[in-house]
């Protein structure tokens, strides 16, 4: 009788770690009739954060760029790239023709954790001190002609409201970032006193979000690129939007041409996403409740996170795993890399999944048969984030008429597999997006779903390498103070 007792609770047991993953599962749900729900959100949201200040939790924030480098630029400029993981220096080579970049230099380093919660005069040490020891590395040949300034993009990937081209303050940390002294100053102007400090003979020409680089580096190389998308640590987009339709600048700014508008689509929220509980406790034991919603369900920073927070709770239900281990308790433990993987683990008996298990989460001799529900948990994040994103997408390119789904041109409404339809590039990069092939095969897959075949041959995504630093360089180039070079 006592056998059977246990066999009756370890089943029943069995069936809880189920039932977590079915409800979890079923929560995630992202059918397309749901993902078009999320496009046609994101669409309403953008026009209503274009209509005026505050208008929507999207902050459509103007970038003042009007003008893309026309390919004619000449000369050397650099950037340095701060907003997630790494923090860049970079130098680039302009030769005046259209995709001429001669060269490229670039200097990688991640960022130290307590960076991240120091002071602004400890952040902008370390970002100058960095780019002095850059630039006293250049060769020979690099040296200014008399009367010249080397000209800085400020990739600086945060909320922040511009007030031109090359200034704008700091709205609000994201991405675990937190110095709280820079909140609402010119980050712009902090940069451009601590270089001047250093003794540095630099000019920060332009101050610019890293989705905005990477737009520009996409569209440098293909003048049909109207979008960037950054799916990293963090996650936003930005995009080209017509001066007529950004209500709430007219009467500032002249109406007609173009302005590269950054969307922070990160804090994105609509009632249709589909939002579990453990996203709810994520979000309430984060630094900023009731901030990045959209962001909390996509990036990198989180994906990690949400799996961890299903995998306590089937341990916490059953004894599947053992004993609730600490490592596994742990808040941020699972990192996102790990989990990918983890989920991406190819060997017949998941050896990978089983080493993670054990090394990160502290849990040892984890069978098989749970080792796949791991994998199961990771796949179902994923696939989530991955779809949210696509309809991400879809929602800018329902915005400015490339979903081929209406709209009247010329009075002849267009059809849903409109043959006319323009070819549409929209520039990405971000770690998750290019590292993650999963994540990356669900995000296309979704993009398809939602568009229809006939539409989404028209759209590409090209992967930009290093765009939110080249770009900002690209744009120093655009308004560099050194007028020859700037025009060629
Ligand atoms: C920031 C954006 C940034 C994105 C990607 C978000 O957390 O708010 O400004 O573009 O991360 O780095
Ligand atoms: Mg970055």
């Amino acid at each position: 009788a006592v056998l059977v007792v246990r066999r009756v609770r370890r089943r029943t047991r069995w069936n809880r770690v189920l039932g977590v993953l079915k409800e979890f599962e079923e929560a995630c749900s992202t059918s397309v009739g749901r993902l078009r729900q999320v496009v046609d959100a994101m669409a309403v949201e953008m026009h209503a954060g274009l209509a005026s200040e505050g208008g929507s939790k999207l902050k459509m924030s103007l970038s003042f760029v009007q003008k893309l480098p026309s390919g004619n630029e000449r000369g050397i400029y650099y950037a340095v790239d701060i907003g997630g993981t790494n923090f860049r220096v970079l130098r680039v080579q302009l030769g005046g023709k259209r995709s001429a970049i001669v060269g490229c230099d670039a200097e990688r380093q991640s960022i130290p954790q307590e960076l991240m919660t120091s002071t602004s005069e400890d952040l902008f040490d370390f970002i100058t001190s960095s780019l002095k020891q850059f630039i006293e590395k250049e060769g020979r040949g690099s040296e200014l002609l008399p009367g010249r300034r080397r000209d800085l993009g400020f990739t600086f990937s945060f909320p922040v409201k511009q007030t031109s081209a090359s200034s704008g303050h700091l709205i609000k940390w994201t991405k675990g970032f937190r110095i709280e002294d820079l909140v609402g100053r010119d980050v712009a102007e902090c940069l451009q006193q601590a270089v001047n400090k250093k003794g540095l003979d630099v000019r920060v020409s332009a101050l610019v979000n890293d989705t905005v680089g990477t737009l520009t580096l996409g569209h440098y190389h293909d003048p049909d690129t109207v979008a960037g998308v950054i799916i990293g640590t963090g996650t936003n987009a930005c995009y080209l939007e017509g001066m007529d339709a950004i209500i709430k600048c007219q009467g500032l700014l002249r109406t007609s041409g173009v302005m590269v508008i950054n969307m922070e689509w990160g804090n994105f929220w609509s009632s249709h996403l589909p939002r579990t509980s453990y996203d709810v406790d994520l979000d309430a034991d984060s630094p900023n409740p009731n901030d990045q919603g959209f962001e909390k369900m996509i990036s990198g920073m989180y994906l990690g996170e949400i799996a961890r927070r299903v995998i306590l709770r089937m341990a916490q239900e059953s004894n599947v795993f053992g004993p609730v281990s600490p490592g596994l308790s742990m808040p941020f433990n699972l990192r996102t890399p790990l989990m990918s993987v983890m989920h991406e683990d190819e060997s017949p008996d998941l050896r990978e999944v089983a080493r993670i298990l054990d090394d990160t989460l502290g849990i040892p001799d984890v069978p098989l048969k749970v080792r796949r529900l791991v994998v199961k948990v990771c796949d179902i994040v994923t696939r989530r984030a991955a779809r949210l994103a696509a309809a991400g997408i879809v929602g800018i390119l329902k915005k400015i008429g490339r979903d081929g789904s209406g709209g009247i041109t010329n009075g002849r409404t267009r059809g849903s597999s409109d043959s006319n339809m323009r070819r549409t590039v929209v520039a990405i990069e971000g770690a998750l997006y290019t590292n993650y092939r999963s994540f990356r095969e669900y995000l296309n897959e979704a993009l398809v779903e939602i568009l229809g075949e006939d539409i989404a041959q028209h759209v590409t995504l090209q992967v930009t390498k290093d765009g939110s630093g080249v770009g900002a360089a690209l744009l120093a180039a655009c308004h560099s103070s050194n007028i020859v070079d700037r025009d060629g």
